[in-house]
């Protein structure tokens, strides 16, 4: 099986695993509790925190563990949603090709009086800072707009924004599930004051993420109950999975530029071959991506079919997001780009990651290339 859908999800690291077995089996206490079987696992967490403040670039204490990366998402948003009815300011600006996780809480927003600026890209899938900047009003309390788009790939220019955001005193939240683990990420080099990122995108486990909230922001909790994580997510704690995502973020952190020129090597040889082929079009900029994720949009084929046809040969790959796949309707990232149904219809989402190999990229452009060529012919 060759596995180039590195974007949905990733698998477990080594490191990961070894960090957590013990978190399976002896250490089990709450840790909540004051006994001896509690602190083993709360030392194990604030050390987790720790680790992950220095890989991140913040303070511990503004790290709060979530699910994953749509709670993360959900969690900020209802922040700023709480932050903004305290300050009579009412107002969200987003990028129209955020992941659902934010758009879908952010139509909630709007059915309770919030109005939302959802910015379309440009043609390369780039979100710029300038419209940002001319979409706020007085009563904008946050910006919402990822650092890297889990479709196409595009890194969008975050610490731009973030100069305007503090200019206005607007909050600024950054989705950066794509980008934590596979670029370097620096809380306070962003300047964002919440940032989402999820361990199973880098290696790490599903089921765990987190928020970080900048101090002097309180997270809204999602979940009654308990004073865990300081009150703002009530539930035992994820041992496992927290201390999981530390050792897979620290792993992935310490050979970033080996990582990356791996990667982006792959990428780029994926790229070139698949170009070849005549009526395929990568899907935004060329430059400012993350190393693993190519998209494509290919003319006079469907995606399911082509999809179908690369998992018969034992190619993994996507679409665009796991949440769009099955479903007819292009994916709202490429209209949102103003991409053509003739193009969106054909859209095709190889995401890499360093346990890939040139043979395999080899293997995925025959592929692609002989199955585009035979539905074209209607051959198949
Ligand atoms: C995967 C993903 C999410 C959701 O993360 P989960 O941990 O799966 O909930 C959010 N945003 C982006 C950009 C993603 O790629």
């Amino acid at each position: 099986m060759i596995y180039a859908d590195h974007a949905a999800t990733t698998a477990l690291s080594k490191a990961a695993l070894t960090a957590m077995l013990p978190y399976f089996t002896e250490y089990y206490g709450n840790p909540s509790s004051t006994h001896a079987a509690g602190t083993a696992v709360s030392r194990g967490i604030l050390a987790a925190r720790e680790q992950l403040a220095l890989l991140l670039n913040c303070a511990p204490r503004e790290i709060y563990f979530t699910s994953g990366g749509s709670e993360a998402n959900n969690q900020a948003l209802r922040t700023v949603a709480a932050i903004g009815k305290q300050t009579q300011r009412q107002h969200i600006v987003c990028s129209a090709f955020e992941h659902p996780s934010v758009l879908r809480t952010l139509d909630e927003l709007q059915d309770t009086g919030f109005s939302v600026t959802r910015l379309a890209p440009n043609q390369d899938g780039l979100i710029s800072a300038a419209d940002v900047q001319a979409a706020m009003r007085p009563d904008t309390v946050a910006v919402s707009v990822m650092l890297a788009n889990n479709e196409i790939g595009t890194l969008q220019p975050i610490a731009e924004i973030a100069v305007g955001c503090r200019a206005r005193g607007i909050l600024l939240h950054t989705d950066a599930v794509q980008a934590v683990g596979h670029i370097p990420v620096s809380v306070r080099g962003l300047q964002a004051d919440l940032l989402s990122l999820s361990a199973h995108k880098f290696n790490g486990p599903t089921g765990t993420g987190a928020l970080i909230a900048r101090r002097g922001i309180q997270p809204y909790s999602l979940i009654r109950g308990g004073g865990q994580e300081r009150g703002s997510r009530a539930g035992t704690e994820h041992a496992a999975g927290i201390v999981g995502m530390a050792a897979a973020l620290q792993e992935k952190n310490s050979d970033m530029p080996k990582h990356i020129a791996v990667v982006t090597a792959l990428r780029e040889q994926l790229i070139s071959g698949l170009l070849e082929l005549p009526q395929v079009m990568l899907t935004g900029s060329p430059n400012a991506r993350v190393p693993g994720i190519a998209h494509f949009c290919i003319q006079g084929v469907e995606s399911e079919t082509v999809l179908a046809l690369l998992d018969e040969r034992g190619i993994c790959a996507s679409a665009g997001s796991a949440c769009a796949a099955g479903a007819l309707e292009p994916s709202h990232v490429l209209r949102s780009m103003g991409i053509s149904g003739a193009w969106a219809q054909g859209a095709l989402r190889l995401s890499l990651g360093a346990d890939n190999t040139p043979e395999e990229v080899r293997q995925i452009i025959l592929a692609v290339s002989e199955i585009v060529t035979r539905l074209r012919k209607g051959t198949v």
